[in-house]
C-alpha cells in the first residue's frame, strides 16, 4: 500500500491534498504519546484544564472560514452549511469547557464512616469518525472526553482527515499539550482495527455504519473496552392531516436532502396521512424544485455532491428504472459525484428504499391511515435514531412522541440537534448519548469511595 493518501474534492473529483497514511505502527505510536501525556492532563486543575478548553474555542473560531472552506472542499458540502458547523465545533468546545469544574459526585450514607463518589477519566480513549460531518462528529466527542481528563487518538475517515489534521495543529498551538490529541489518518481495516483491539486503549467512541459499528462492539468486547457507537437511522417525518401542511412541506425536503441525505438524521421515510397525501406532494415539488445543487463553494448552493464515486453508485441502485420517481431535482453535469435530489411515491413500507439507510438525496413518501399506522410504520425498522411529528393535536404529538422508538424526536419541527442536548439511538442506530450533560457519562468512571471514621 502507498504511504501517501490522495485526498479527493468530490465536486470536481481531483485531488485536493496528498497526506501521509498511517498504518498499524504509527497508531501504536499515537497510543502510546497518549499514555503518556495522560497524567499531566488529568492531573491539571479544573479550572485550567477549563481555560485551555475556552482557548482552544477562541482559537478555532479564529479560523472558523478557514476550517469551514477546508470542509466544504473536501466533503463536498455547501460553505453556509460548513461554517455553521464549524460554529457548532466551537460551541461544542465552549459548553464542555465548563464541565471539568462541574463533574460532581454523590456523598451517600453508609455505617461506619463516609462514602463518596468521584469520576475518573477513562484513560486513552480512541475517536473514529466518518466522513460525512467530519469535523463537527469528532468535536461531539472529543470535546467532552478532554473535558473529563482523557487523552485521544482520533481517527477520521480515510475520505476527509484534512480538517481533523488542521485541527491537531490548531489544538496544539492553542495550548493543549503534545500528546493529550493525536490524529492518525488510515484505513478502517488496519488502522480503526488496531484501535479497537490495543490493550492501552480504554474506550471507543465510534460514529458510522451498522456494519462497522457491530464488528467494533464485537472487537472491544476483548479486552472489556467502554464503546459508544452512533450508527445508521432511518427516520420518519410523520405528517398528520391536521398538522401546517404548508410549513411540514416546506422544511421536509432540507430534512432529507440536507448534506445530499448523507446524515444519519434524515428523515428519509416521510409518512403522510392519506387524505392530504397530494396536497402535501403539490406543496413538497416546488420545494424540491427550488433546492440549489451545484458548487460545494458557491453561497447558492443548498446540496453538494455525493463523497464518492461509490456512495453514488450506492445511492442510484434505490433508484431503478421501476422506482416510483414522482419529483426529481436538477444537479450539474460533468465532473463531480452529483445526484439530483429524488423523491419516491408511493412506497411500501417492505420495499428495499423505505427500509434501508441511503445515505443519499433519496426520500420515500409512505402514505399512512390513522395514527395507531403511523406509529406502527414508524417503528418497522432495525433504527431508531431521531424522527418528527408534524401534527396541531398536543395531546397527539404526546402520544406518538412516547411511543416512536428513537432517542432524539422533533414536534413540528425538524431539527434533532443541539450542543446542550443528549443524541444518540434507540435500537441498531447505536448506544450511549451524545453532546449534553449525558456525554460526559461516557468518558468517565464511577468510582465510590469509603473512609473509615468509626471511633
Ligand atoms: P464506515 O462505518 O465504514 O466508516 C466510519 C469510520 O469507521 C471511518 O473512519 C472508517 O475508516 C472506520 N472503519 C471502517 N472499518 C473499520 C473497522 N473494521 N474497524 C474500525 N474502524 C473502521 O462507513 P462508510 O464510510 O463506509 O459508509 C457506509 C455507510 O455507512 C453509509 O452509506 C451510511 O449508510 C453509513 N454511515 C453512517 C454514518 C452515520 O453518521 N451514522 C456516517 C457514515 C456512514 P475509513 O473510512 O478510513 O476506512
Amino acid at each position: 500500500m502507498s504511504d501517501t493518501l490522495a485526498v479527493i474534492e468530490p465536486a470536481t473529483e481531483a485531488v485536493l491534498e496528498e497526506v501521509p497514511r498511517a498504518g498499524v505502527d504509527e497508531v501504536d505510536a499515537a497510543v502510546e504519546r497518549a499514555r503518556r501525556a495522560l497524567p499531566g492532563w488529568r492531573g491539571l486543575a479544573p479550572g485550567d484544564r477549563a481555560a485551555r478548553l475556552h482557548a482552544l474555542a477562541d482559537a478555532i473560531g479564529a479560523r472558523q472560514e478557514e476550517l469551514a472552506v477546508l470542509e466544504a472542499r473536501n466533503a463536498g458540502k455547501p460553505i453556509g452549511d460548513a461554517r455553521g458547523e464549524i460554529g457548532m465545533v466551537v460551541q461544542t468546545f465552549r459548553y464542555y469547557a465548563g464541565a471539568p469544574e462541574r463533574l460532581l459526585g454523590d456523598t451517600i450514607p453508609v455505617a461506619g464512616g463516609q462514602a463518596w463518589t468521584v469520576r475518573e477519566p477513562l484513560g486513552v480513549v480512541a475517536l473514529i469518525v466518518p466522513w460525512n460531518f467530519p469535523l463537527t462528529i469528532a468535536s461531539w466527542k472529543l470535546a467532552p472526553a478532554l473535558a473529563a481528563g482523557n487523552t485521544v487518538v482520533l481517527k477520521p475517515a480515510e475520505l476527509t482527515p484534512l480538517t481533523a489534521l488542521r485541527f491537531a495543529e490548531i489544538a496544539f498551538e492553542a495550548g493543549i499539550p503534545e500528546g493529550v490529541v493525536n490524529v492518525v489518518v488510515g484505513p478502517g481495516s488496519t488502522c480503526g482495527a488496531r484501535l479497537v483491539e490495543h490493550p492501552d486503549v480504554a474506550k471507543i467512541a465510534f460514529t458510522g455504519s451498522t456494519e462497522v459499528g457491530r464488528q467494533i462492539a464485537a472487537g472491544a468486547a476483548q479486552t472489556i473496552k467502554r464503546v459508544t457507537l452512533e450508527l445508521g437511522g432511518k427516520s420518519a417525518n410523520i405528517v398528520f392531516a391536521d398538522a401546517d401542511l404548508a410549513a411540514a412541506a416546506d422544511s421536509a425536503p432540507m430534512a432529507v436532502f440536507g448534506n445530499a441525505g448523507q446524515d444519519c438524521c434524515a428523515r428519509s421515510r416521510i409518512l403522510v396521512q392519506r387524505s392530504v397525501l397530494d396536497q402535501f406532494m403539490n406543496l413538497m415539488e416546488e420545494a424540491v424544485e427550488a433546492i440549489q445543487v451545484g458548487d460545494p463553494l458557491s453561497e447558492e448552493s443548498d446540496m453538494g455532491p455525493l463523497i464518492s464515486a461509490q456512495q453514488r453508485e450506492s445511492v442510484a441502485s434505490y433508484v431503478d428504472d421501476d422506482a416510483p420517481v414522482a419529483i426529481r431535482g436538477s444537479a450539474p453535469e460533468g465532473p463531480g459525484y452529483w445526484f439530483p435530489p429524488t423523491v419516491l411515491c408511493p412506497v411500501a413500507p417492505g420495499d428495499r428504499a423505505a427500509r434501508e439507510e441511503i445515505f443519499g438525496p433519496v426520500a420515500c413518501v409512505i402514505p399512512f391511515r390513522d395514527e395507531e399506522e403511523a406509529v406502527h410504520l414508524a417503528n418497522n425498522t432495525i433504527y431508531g435514531l431521531s424522527g418528527s411529528i408534524w401534527t396541531r393535536d398536543g395531546a397527539r404529538a404526546l402520544r406518538v412522541a412516547r411511543a416512536v422508538e428513537t432517542g432524539v424526536l422533533s414536534i413540528n419541527s425538524n431539527n434533532s440537534v443541539r450542543v446542550s442536548t443528549p443524541f444518540g439511538g434507540f435500537k441498531q442506530s447505536g448506544y450511549g448519548r451524545e453532546l449534553g450533560p449525558h456525554a460526559l457519562d461516557a468518558y468517565t468512571e464511577v468510582k465510590s469511595i469509603f473512609y473509615a471514621a468509626a471511633g
